[in-house]
């Protein structure tokens, strides 16, 4: 627990949340508080974040910097919501895990849940439907958020707790027209409307000083074993979408299903699937026919566990036992009724460059001018809350824009039983390959439809017999 002398860092300690914090802990006796405001440290520079963290190696953090807003800003500045946000987070919990933080508490807000959930909603309707589209991209930069902090507490034993507010209000809260949120917009500009009323110029004159306008002066839940790195993703594709909507700018995510090829990975706790099965397959056959001058080299190649080719007998038996090889027979993890769809790597190589030599933000989407900068707004200015000026902008009124990545695959699953059948068969092996069904199975299907891709002029070549066979190849050249 922290002592009253523990050194807290706030990071937005001059914001609405963050101020309110600052003043309640020092209510509670906690004097030894450290704060930067937004120009003594930008959060969203990974080294700067760094040396402060190395200079100042608080006890406990609370991260209340954010880039907020309204409905709004939201709409239009949809990069820098995600963009933003993202950096801040990565660098605030990635430096204070480095530097041995165990408490954190993580600011995050109730728009993370979906547009249409059950009212009142609970933490649990989290990931099951869309999110509103408006503030979408805010949203997933607090889920990464979220998902960060319970991450971090499942890998690494830390204490990251997020905590979900509903809207706030109060001292130091933004009264910014374009950037702020409800309350005080709505307060701000009905009371612009009395003082226009009023003809009381000196007042509107020093509102306006004080805070210049414009310059004058997933419908279901994801898979839990990865559910991290699916945001993660998410992240970045919603990145590309939004720099795109903001900027102008043309960039495209694809999502490939499961690849497989050359310099595939064939650590046996690491790798996917195919080739974990490919190896231990191959394995399991050169154990039963005692061929240990190749478990050797096998085994000198990719060492499991630190066991090489060099260890005894004995040891290489026992460490491969434990990843369910033995003489003639494997065991894989889970029941073999998933259904699964792979792609060879290089047809997903040559459907990349096809994507990105060929296709353009406006042929997925169907629409030529989707930014405010193809009708000459300006994409050059600082990001800056209370300014407009060179931000770009979506055009809201071009309607919901979203899901313009492009899935790259084969469109044809197989079950994980039968893609085994598939590799006993490239292998040559004549024992037994079980299944262990209290094992988990991961998603119970996964295909991808690929008409978009499709319609975009790319389909894949080498069908999953083909591949298979040219894996094993690739593996057993691998190891001279
Ligand atoms: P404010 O905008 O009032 O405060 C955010 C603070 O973060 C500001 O002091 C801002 O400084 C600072 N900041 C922004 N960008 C950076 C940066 N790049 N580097 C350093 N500091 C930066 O927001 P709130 O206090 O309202 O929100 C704080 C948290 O609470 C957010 O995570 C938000 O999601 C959450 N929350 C807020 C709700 C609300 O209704 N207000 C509701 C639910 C959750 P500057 O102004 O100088 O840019």
């Amino acid at each position: 627990m922290l002592s009253k002398d523990s050194k807290i860092y706030v990071a937005g300690h001059r914001g609405l949340v963050g101020s309110a914090i600052w003043n309640n802990l020092k209510q509670r006796g906690y004097d030894n508080l450290i704060g930067r405001t937004h120009a003594e440290l930008d959060l969203t520079d990974q080294l700067a974040v760094r040396r402060f963290f190395d200079e100042e190696h608080p006890d406990a953090v609370v991260l209340a910097a954010a880039f907020v807003g309204g409905i709004m800003a939201n709409s239009l500045y949809r990069a820098d919501f995600i963009m933003q946000n993202m950096l801040m987070q990565c660098n605030v919990i990635g430096e204070a895990y480095a530097h041995g933080v165990k408490r954190l508490l993580f600011l995050g807000s109730t728009c993370i849940y979906p547009k249409n959930a059950p009212q009142p909603m609970k933490e649990d309707v989290l990931l099951t439907s869309p999110l509103e589209y408006t503030n979408e991209e805010y949203a997933i930069a607090k889920i990464a958020g979220l998902k960060m902090c319970e991450s971090y507490n499942l890998q690494y034993g830390t204490n990251y707790i997020a905590v979900m507010p509903t809207n706030l209000y109060g001292p130091n809260d933004n009264f910014h027209l374009e950037n702020s949120h409800v309350m005080p917009a709505m307060m701000r500009k009905i009371y612009l409307a009395k003082l226009i009323h009023d003809e009381n110029w000196e007042a509107i004159r020093v509102d306006m000083n004080k805070r210049p306008v414009e310059s004058v002066t997933g419908t279901s839940p994801l898979e839990y074993t990865n559910e991290e790195y699916a945001i993660a993703k998410i992240a970045g594709l919603k990145m590309c979408e939004s720099y795109n909507l903001q900027y102008g700018t043309n960039y495209i995510a694809v999502m490939p299903t499961n690849l497989y090829g050359p310099n595939d990975n064939f650590h046996l706790e690491n790798s996917h699937v195919m080739p974990a099965m490919m190896r231990k397959i191959y394995l399991a056959k050169l154990i039963h026919d005692e061929n240990w001058e190749a478990i050797r080299v096998d085994m000198n190649k990719r060492p499991v566990e630190s066991v090489t080719g060099a260890n005894s007998n004995e040891e290489i038996l026992q460490v491969l036992a434990k990843y369910g090889i033995s003489n003639n027979k494997v065991v894989l993890w889970g029941t073999g009724k998933p259904l699964r769809e792979f792609l060879w790597s290089e047809d997903m190589a040559d459907a990349s460059v096809h994507v990105l030599l060929n296709v353009n933000f406006s042929d997925v989407i169907g629409i030529e001018k989707y930014s405010s900068v193809f009708y000459g707004t300006k994409a050059d200015g600082a990001v800056d809350r209370n300014n407009s000026e060179g931000r770009g902008g979506a055009i809201p009124s071009l309607g919901e824009i979203r899901n313009c990545h492009i899935n790259v695959g084969t469109g044809k699953e197989l079950t994980i039983r039968e893609l085994s059948q598939l590799v006993v068969k490239a292998v040559g092996f004549e024992g037994v390959v079980e299944f262990d069904a209290s094992k988990p199975d991961g998603t119970p299907r996964k295909l991808i439809d690929v008409s978009k891709l499709h319609s975009l002029g790319w389909t894949h070549k080498v069908e999953i017999e083909e591949g298979v066979r040219r894996l094993f190849e690739w593996y057993q050249d691998s190891l001279s």
